[in-house]
């Protein structure tokens, strides 16, 4: 079985991870190591257009997680591509295990693992539109919130038609309600009644309409994404979030609730390295 140390291991390398993992180095921390199953950047590489964090301001997400990645490279940050499968507490350490069965054993965890979305169960159903050409394609999205609004949008920008189906009223914000309203992006209002997988696509029972589509993305809403873990951590103190257990914090989106922006969940990246370097000295 393969062991790595490090004084710092990070997972998740979204705006927390990356917030952190750069604070350690400024202030000292060599060691440190970002675990990520996917691409840094996290979350915000689906978001169509950033309008609220400075330096990201009207980029694309691919475009802003460029920059993010700019950080990890200018710090020489040293990024494990792995899925941690499972966390266990060892006397003065922690145990994160790898997917891929290897073992990273570090003094301080930083869990900033971000969320994951709710599904409908819908067979194949995405979870955010590819960056990709749309066109000729019909997109059904489910949901009324700041995600399907901007999935909306973006498929339409890309060439595609997108339909955004929404319970009640809208909850996106009114700058995407207005833009969605000008690109003249169709929004049905009712309840997913059911739906028919067909040869191409989807036939959707939605309000009082059958919808016809290629691909239906969900945009319900999301929850914590926390891996496994072996003990509990009893309560999460904000700003740096840390936990009952000596050494462990919990950071971003994922303790965020309700508040899930990339500056507060980069911010308590910040504040998280500022403990573990504060306790270092
Ligand atoms: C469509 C859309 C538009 C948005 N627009 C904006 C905006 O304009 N402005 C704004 O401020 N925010 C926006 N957001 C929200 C923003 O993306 C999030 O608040 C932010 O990314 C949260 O950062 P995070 O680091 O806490 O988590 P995330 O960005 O979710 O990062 C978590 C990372 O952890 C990784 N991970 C999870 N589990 C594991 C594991 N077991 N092992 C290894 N890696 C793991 C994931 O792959 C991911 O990369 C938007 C979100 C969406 C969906």
């Amino acid at each position: 079985m393969q062991k790595r140390r490090a004084e710092v291991a990070i997972i998740g390398a979204g705006p927390a991870g990356i917030a952190c993992a750069q604070q350690c180095i400024r202030q000292g921390i060599e060691d440190v190591l970002l675990i990520e199953r996917d691409r840094p950047g996290g979350l915000l590489y689906q978001a169509n257009r950033i309008e609220n964090f400075p330096g990201l301001r009207d980029m694309s997400g691919r475009e802003a997680v460029e920059e993010l990645t700019d950080i990890i490279s200018d710090h020489d940050l040293t990024v494990l591509k792995d899925e941690v499968t499972e966390i266990s507490e060892k006397k003065n350490s922690f145990e994160s295990v790898m997917k891929d069965g290897s073992v990273v054993s570090s003094n301080n965890l930083v869990l900033a693992t971000g969320t994951k979305p709710r599904g409908l169960g819908i067979p194949d159903e995405k979870y955010h539109p590819e960056w990709r050409d749309h066109t000729y394609e019909t997109v059904g999205v489910v949901g009324g919130g700041d995600a399907a609004y901007d999935y909306a949008l973006r498929i339409n920008e890309l060439g595609g038609e997108s339909v955004i189906l929404q319970r009640g009223e809208p909850k996106a914000l009114q700058t995407l309600i207005d833009e969605v309203k000008r690109q003249d992006i169709r929004v049905l209002n009712g309840e997913l009644k059911d739906w028919e997988v067909e040869e191409r696509g989807y036939k959707l029972n939605f309000g009082e309409e059958i919808l016809k589509c290629d691909t239906v993305v969900v945009a319900i809403g999301r929850e914590p994404c926390v891996p496994p873990m072996d003990f509990s951590y009893g309560d999460v103190k904000f700003p740096s979030g840390s936990t009952d257990v000596d050494r462990l914090y919990l950071v971003g989106s994922l303790v965020l609730g309700g508040y899930r922006h990339a500056s507060l969940a980069w911010g308590t990246g910040l504040a998280a390295a500022m403990d573990i370097c504060n306790k270092k000295q």
